[in-house]
């Protein structure tokens, strides 16, 4: 995953293509026009006609697989965190006149606009950053569950960020994110105040699409902020325009970070809708995966079937209890996927 992400988003090496077409992202969009950042500068674009009607069409092709993709576009044929082919008519305007990629880990959003029902433009992330604080507010590891399984299922990286580490981290904390660490999830201690696990951080920024996600008043924009100057305030500002109901159908926004890569605005991705539908569940919990298929029922769910294999572990107390117990909620809908409230 890594170097698809590198290719697509750290632009710089990149030569001018011989057609005189410049490559860049998508890094925002309103009213048909997009801003597309590129190894020669930002350019203010347009669609090409033919390419518009291309991509709002695609099953005059024949192809019954778009149909899909037809819906996804029905309103902006290209979304935030595409990769394309500009040409440059001046005055740092230009014209799209190809899509090259889709960025990683890009998710359908519920389009709040149309009932709910339909699909609309996709924001090209590529990875999730969970800020809890250490301490104040006490953190609330069913929602991280939550956030690493909606991280799972759209195919993202996740970074579990501890903030405000210097108010010190309790030990039923510590413990608690050795047994994400053990999973593989990395585990960041920062402290945006007085800077420990920045560079770390930083680290896993650059060269992708990030945002961050968590509850309100744990540090998201000041660690943004120690980052970078501004850059909290900046994400945190769209992202509040659009809480107040001014609800932009033109997807998140993207905020190049110095070094290579972007973060989102958390607006963007606060009507992500991921329904359990569709995705295995047992999945979406990297822990569980070398049990799948082992099962006595090869459709077991893992809660109450004989020769489950996953219960075994979990009695065994190979598998963590608690995270399977975030599984079960999540299975029989006790806990909501994602409840937003919580989080700003
Ligand atoms: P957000 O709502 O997640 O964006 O959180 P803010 O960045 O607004 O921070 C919420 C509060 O936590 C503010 O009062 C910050 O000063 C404080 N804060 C943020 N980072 C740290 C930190 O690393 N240590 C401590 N002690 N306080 C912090
Ligand atoms: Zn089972």
């Amino acid at each position: 995953m890594k170097n698809r992400q590198r290719s697509q988003h750290s632009n710089r090496e990149e030569a001018p293509a011989p057609d005189g077409l410049v490559e860049g992202l998508i890094v925002d969009s309103s009213r048909g026009q997009y801003r597309v950042e590129t190894p020669q500068g930002s350019f203010l674009c347009t669609i090409r006609g033919r390419l518009r009607k291309e991509l709002e069409y695609p099953e005059s092709a024949g192809a019954r697989r778009s149909v899909r993709k037809v819906k996804v576009r029905e309103k902006d044929p290209v979304a935030i965190g595409d990769r394309v082919a500009l040409l440059p008519t001046g005055g740092g305007a230009g014209v799209i006149e190809r899509v090259l990629a889709r960025a990683g880990g890009a998710f359908t959003r519920r389009d709040p606009d149309a009932g709910g029902g339909s699909l609309t433009s996709v924001v090209g992330l590529d990875q999730l950053v969970m800020v809890f604080a250490a301490r104040e507010p006490t953190p609330h590891l069913r929602l991280l569950d939550r956030f690493l399984v909606v991280a799972e299922s759209q195919d993202l990286a996740a970074v579990i960020c501890v903030n405000k580490a210097d108010l010190g981290v309790p030990t039923w904390l510590r413990e608690r994110l050795a047994v994400y660490r053990q999973i593989g999830y990395s585990v960041i201690l920062a402290s945006a105040e007085q800077g420990a696990g920045l560079d770390e951080l930083l680290a896993r920024l650059v060269g992708r699409v990030s945002a961050f996600v968590g509850p309100s008043g744990v540090g998201k924009s000041s660690l943004l902020n120690a980052l970078q100057p501004e850059l909290g305030q900046r994400v945190s500002a769209v992202s509040g325009l659009t809480h107040k109901g001014r609800h932009t159908t033109t997807g998140a926004r993207l905020f190049p970070l110095e070094g290579g890569g972007y973060v989102a605005d958390t607006a963007g991705i606060r009507a992500l809708a991921v329904s359990s539908q569709g995705i295995r569940l047992d999945q979406c919990f990297p822990e569980l995966r070398p049990y799948l298929g082992t099962c006595r029922l090869s459709d077991c769910t893992h809660v109450h079937e004989p020769g489950c294999a996953v219960l075994a572990a979990v009695e065994a107390r190979t598998l963590d209890a608690e995270r399977y117990d975030s599984y079960c909620r999540l299975l029989t809908g006790e806990a909501a996927m994602l409840d937003w409230d919580q989080i700003e």
